[in-house]
């Protein structure tokens, strides 16, 4: 049941590494995982933001619908016809 997935990503070794920025503390060689909209190191720890962060197209908010105001309950009238 179980299906190995091997193979789906072709690292070209030096085409990766030149990604990913190395480390100013740690020197080259350690690199900073690369995060949506920062790096970090994760051998000391250390993070920076990206210069550029990706514009993110946020569609234009539509004006809500109104909330129908409380109806006010009709007064119940007390039907007890006799006759
Ligand atoms: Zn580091």
């Amino acid at each position: 049941m179980a299906k190995a997935r091997v193979g789906l990503y072709a690292v070209h070794g030096e085409e990766l590494s030149r990604t990913h920025k190395s480390c100013p503390k740690c020197g080259p060689g350690i690199f900073l995982a690369e995060h949506e909209n920062r790096r970090s190191c994760g051998r000391c720890g250390y993070s920076e933001s990206k210069s550029a962060p990706l514009p993110k197209a946020k569609p234009a908010k539509a004006a809500e619908p109104k909330a129908s105001p409380p109806r006010p309950s009709a007064p119940a009238a007390p039907s007890a016809p006799k006759g």
